[in-house]
Formats: structure tokens, C-alpha cells, sequence
């Protein structure tokens, strides 16, 4: 994983608009194993003032 500034520089979009990642196929293994909701994925929104998934 390469940053920019606080972003992986394979981030496309605009964070709390809509992004996804340009490199999903080959991304790092430390990608694969973040989950939408789990504890990096909300410190990752935390972060950015967004509010944490609710998964049901
Ligand atoms: S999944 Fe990984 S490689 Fe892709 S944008 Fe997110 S941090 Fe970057």
C-alpha cells in the first residue's frame, strides 16, 4: 500500500461521497482482510467524521 497524504494513493473518488479502490484485483493482503464494520474499518471512518456501518 502506497499513501498521499492520509489516503492510498489507489483510492479513487471522493471519501463520504463514493470511492473504491483502482487496484481491487491485486490489492494487499492487509485490504482483504478489512471487512466493512470491523475495528479498522471504523477507526478508518472515524477518522473522516464518518459515521461506523450498522451490519445486520
Ligand atoms: S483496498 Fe487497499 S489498496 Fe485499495 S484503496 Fe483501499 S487501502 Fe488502497
Amino acid at each position: 500500500m502506497r499513501c498521499e497524504g492520509d489516503r492510498c494513493s489507489a483510492l479513487q473518488g471522493e471519501i463520504g461521497k463514493a470511492t473504491a479502490c483502482g487496484i481491487y484485483a491485486v490489492r494487499p493482503d492487509v485490504c482483504r482482510t478489512c471487512m466493512p464494520g470491523d475495528a479498522e474499518c471504523a477507526m478508518a471512518r472515524r477518522k473522516f467524521g464518518l459515521p461506523m456501518i450498522e451490519l445486520t
